[in-house]
């Protein structure tokens, strides 16, 4: 098979449409396979603002996976805020209900990672390390800094919490972000891909149904093709281009199986002179701040059971104190405590 087919599909039923797609990519037997699924779970927004991966296509591609015996987990790692953790932002996005009981918080337990690259270290949760097959559910849309957010975006989320915005303010220029993007993506790529185009958004917010997917089993050559049905040239989106330029991607390897109809007036981020080092300047400042966004524990919550000190990648926590030099702002903590006893807030 060559890896770099990518199966375009308009969606008239979407369970036939998944068994599809398993079947030619040749993963028909999933018994007893520890199978991870990872859709785009940014924020809590409902389905109609094409935000977030639809949960019809969470639901259909579990159900799937449960009919051939696969042990199914659904997870991301979106970033906690004091309003909404991590299950309440699945609830909004309806993925607890999408994903039939297998939805789990993911931000608990990670691993360091060494990296090659720009990066030299990260930490990646357990449960994408741990799985027999990674399936990635990304959502077609635009992105300031990146121009798109398609695969190889979606994977940032195989990090805990707080570390997103720790490595963008490391990394604030547009062309270093997205070769870490591409160096996290390398960590553990998916297997499977399904991009879905059920709706979409454009970068004026105006939204449509084109009732597709998107799919391959190979993250570059997927979002090379989304980035031509979007209308513009892949590599202006620059975790193509460093894909390209690094040997990761051959154009001319990409073989298109569907009707390809590309989206007419679709909306990307507005180009002006000076607008990269604008939005790098401006993303510096708001990740800058963020980097004062601490986990601090409430003492009179404590109960000292110290699982937030055993869960901690960093040992940055010793007797429910945290030291702050060592904290990667991975959030683990939060997610363990069982008092609720640990919040992120401003602290200079
Ligand atoms: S996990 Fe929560 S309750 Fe347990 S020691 Fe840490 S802060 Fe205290
Ligand atoms: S104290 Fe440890 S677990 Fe908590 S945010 Fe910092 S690094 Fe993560």
């Amino acid at each position: 098979m060559n890896r770099n087919r990518v199966y375009i599909r308009n969606v008239d039923n979407l369970a036939d449409t998944i068994a599809e797609i398993f079947s030619i990519l040749r993963y028909g037997d999933l018994d007893g396979k520890k199978v991870f699924v990872k859709p785009n779970m940014l924020k809590a927004a409902q389905p109609e603002e094409a935000a977030v991966t639809h949960p019809c296509l969470i639901s259909e591609t579990v159900l799937y996976l449960e009919r051939k015996g696969a042990v199914v987990m659904v997870g991301d790692n979106p970033v906690p805020n004091h309003q909404f953790s991590e299950m309440k932002i699945a609830e909004a996005c309806g993925f607890l209900g999408a994903a039939h009981g297998r939805f789990r918080n993911i931000g608990k337990y990670s691993k360091r990672i060494r990296v090659q690259g720009l990066l030299d270290q990260v930490y990646v949760s357990r449960e994408i390390l741990d799985c027999d097959i990674l399936i990635s559910l990304p959502k077609f849309k635009t992105h300031d800094l990146t121009t798109m957010s398609l695969t190889v975006k979606n994977h940032f989320g195989i990090i805990p919490g707080g570390q997103k915005p720790f490595i963008h303010s490391r990394f604030p220029r547009i062309n270093d972000f997205s070769k870490v993007l591409v160096e996290i993506y390398n960590i553990r790529p998916p297997d499977i891909v399904i991009v879905d185009l059920l709706n979409v958004a454009d970068a004026r917010g105006k939204t449509r149904s084109p009732g597709k997917v998107v799919a391959g089993i190979d993250g570059h050559a997927v979002d090379y093709v989304c980035a031509l049905l979007a209308g513009v040239h892949p590599q202006t989106v620059p975790t193509i281009k460093y894909a390209v330029d690094g040997g990761m991607l051959r154009p001319d390897t990409i073989d298109i199986d569907g009707p390809f109809e590309p989206l007419s007036g679709f909306s990307m981020p507005v180009w002006f002179p000076f607008r990269n080092s604008i939005v790098e300047h401006v993303g510096r400042l708001l990740y800058r701040l963020w980097l004062y966004r601490k986990p601090v524990v409430d003492e009179t919550r404590c109960t000292h059971c110290l699982a937030c000190e055993h869960v901690c990648p960093c040992e940055a926590i010793h007797d429910s104190r945290i030291d702050y030099r060592t904290c990667i702002k991975c959030y683990c903590c939060l997610e363990v405590c069982p008092t609720q006893a640990i919040t992120a807030r401003l602290k200079f």
